[in-house]
Formats: C-alpha cells, structure tokens, sequence
C-alpha cells in the first residue's frame, strides 16, 4: 500500500473508531435518594463526586431541618417563638438575616411574623377553619417583620410575635445543597426539594436540565417546561396546601394586609433565579403581589425570569424565558421589557 493511502485508510480507521467510542461511553450512572424532610418528599440526584456526596446532602438536610422547623419544639425557631428571644445557631441566624432583608425588599409581600396568622388558619395543623374577622383582626396587630430583631447571633420578638421561616427555607436549603455538592466535587446534580427544584450544572451529557412547571387547575399535567443549567425554579402554588369551605378555596399563602390567603387573581408563580433563597422569597411575595405588581417588580429588578399562571388559566413569562421556556399547548403571553 502506498503511504498516502496507507494514512488515509489509518485515519478512516480512526475515525470510526472514535464515533463507535462516542456511542459507547460509560454513561454515569446518578446516585439517588428519595425522603421526607421540610413537610415534603425530596429526591436528590447526583452524578459523580466524592463517594460520601449523597449522605452529606440528606444529613445536611436534615441538620436545617432541626434547626428551622416550626413544628420540631426544640428548633431554634420554635425556642425563639416560645422565649421571645434565642441565640441562634449562626446559619440560622444568617437565614433570618437574609430573609428580613428581602421582607423589606418586596415591602412586606413576604413576611416572617405571619405565622401566628398561618396557625389561626390550621395550616400548621391541618385543622383547617375560617377565623372570624375579629380573631385575623387582633392577630394582624402581632405581624409586623420590622420589629424582629437580630443582633449578631441573637434574635427577639415583640410579645405575642412568631416567625415562620417556611416560604424561604427550602430554598435557603437548596443553595446550602449545592454549595456542599460542589465541594465535593459533584458537577451535576438535580435536587427536588418539594416545589423547589435546584440544579447543579447541566445534565452529565452537557444539555440542560428540563423542568416542568405544574398545572394549577390540573397539578397532575403541566403547563410548560424550562431548560436550566444551574438554576433554582422555585414555585408557590394555591393547589400544593389548601381547604374548601362552602365551595370557597383557602391555600396556604397569606397576604399580611388582609391576614388572609391572598385571591390576587394568581394561582401559582414560578420563579427562575441562581439564588434559590431569592426565587423562594420571590416565588411567595410575587404571588402576593399579582400578576401586575409582580410583573412591576421584575421590570425594577431584572435579576430573576418568572412564569405567572392566573386562576383564569392565562400563562405569562418574563421576556428572559422567551427562548429557555416550552408551553405545553396554552396561549402564552411574553412579557415585555420595559
Ligand atoms: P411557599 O410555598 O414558599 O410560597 O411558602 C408558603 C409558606 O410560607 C406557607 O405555608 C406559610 O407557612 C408561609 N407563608 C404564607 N404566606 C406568607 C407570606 N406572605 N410571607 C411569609 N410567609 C408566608
Ligand atoms: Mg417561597
């Protein structure tokens, strides 16, 4: 064979030896754990990192879960709502700190003392009632962020107040997650945390992650789908905790003017963010505020993409998700930039 053909022929060689290769790579298999935690069940997924990586992650979970649980009495958050002050453990204390911060940020729409509101309406019992006007009325005078205080580690309440840390603590926990993962050198990770989805990186082969956003009227379908590589995509939806009265739904999500589950015409709100403490600030506080105030507050900021559900059924996302957000067959309507 002459040499020019002998190359030729060695470099076809190659060539379909590395395409055979590319098709038969070992795949990575993902490490997976499915449990129960923050009154929800999480699944996490990784894709290689150090071996420990997984139980890390859960026993991380469930270290935050200890410290923040309203239910769990020996939480830094219930032995504060039961001495009026406490010394926090410093991650606790840093959560508080944050999440007083973004109380301000979206004036009031999330706010941290609602709790004793919450209780009133047995979401945190499953006692579910309509309290009388008078009770939300009395109750209201106990909610108020601004008068938290939190000196260093220290934390206090004004008598008759209690906080609630649950509209940011999964979402708190998810940045933790990923954080801890990267350390251990995990580079793809999907964390289900209930409504709170985070994730790590892009899918092993290099795509995006694809999350479905749920169908409020209908939570077994879904509306659309975002395409996300490091993200968290956090929802608040009236359909995930709520009770019927006299043909009247109540969910979990209060507004703190009324003392009341807010009806601002919204039925879920997804948020898209690389903080997920801030897409679950934010997926609670923009569905307080609606969809033309939350719309409003996105034009202000334009640091986190968002996908507004109404209870009439009509989708409308944030100009940023134009490309990275599939409907599912519904009229979506876009956003526009200021
Ligand atoms: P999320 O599912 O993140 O929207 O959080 C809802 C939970 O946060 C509820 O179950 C309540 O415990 C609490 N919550 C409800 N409404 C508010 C509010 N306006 N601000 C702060 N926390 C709230
Ligand atoms: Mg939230």
């Amino acid at each position: 064979m002459s040499k020019p053909r002998l190359l030729r022929a060695l470099s076809a060689a190659l060539a379909l030896c590395l395409a055979l290769c590319a098709g038969c790579a070992p795949k990575q298999e993902p490490e997976t754990d499915t449990f129960t935690a923050m009154d929800t069940v999480m699944t996490l997924t990784l894709y290689g990192g150090e071996p420990d990586a997984l139980a890390a992650a859960k026993d991380r979970v469930l270290e935050l879960e200890s410290r923040l649980s309203v239910t769990d009495p020996n939480s830094d958050v219930s032995v504060l709502n039961r001495e009026g002050t406490a010394v926090l453990a410093p991650d606790t204390a840093e959560l508080l700190r944050r999440a007083l911060e973004l109380c301000a940020q979206v004036d009031g729409a999330l706010d941290v003392t609602i709790y004793p509101v919450v209780k009133a309406w047995g979401f945190t019992t499953g006692d579910y009632t309509v309290p009388d006007g008078a009770v939300i009325a009395d109750l209201l005078t106990r909610v108020d962020y601004t008068r938290v205080r939190l000196e260093g580690d220290t934390a206090s309440l004004p008598a008759g107040a209690e906080i609630d840390l649950g509209a940011v603590a999964k979402g708190w926990t998810g940045d933790q997650l990923a954080a801890l993962l990267r350390e251990k050198g995990v580079e793809s990770a999907l964390l289900e945390l209930g409504g709170n989805i985070h994730t790590v990186g892009s899918k092993p082969d290099g795509s995006d992650w694809r999350v479905a956003v749920r169908d409020p009227a209908d939570p077994e379908g879904y509306i659309g789908v975002v395409s996300v590589a490091d993200k968290a995509v956090v929802t608040s939806g009236g359909y995930e905790r709520y009770f019927e009265e006299a043909g009247v739904r109540y969910w979990h999500i209060m507004d703190p003017k009324t003392g009341a589950p807010v009806r601002s015409g919204l039925a879920s709100v997804t948020v898209v963010a690389d903080s997920g403490l801030y897409a679950d600030a934010l997926s609670t506080a923009l569905f307080v505020m609606g969809r033309d105030g939350a719309l409003d507050y996105w034009r202000a900021h334009r640091d986190f993409e968002a996908v507004l559900v109404a209870e009439d059924g009509s989708v409308t996302v944030t100009a940023g998700l134009e490309k990275s957000f599939t409907p599912s067959g519904k009229r979506v309507l876009t956003a526009a930039d200021p």
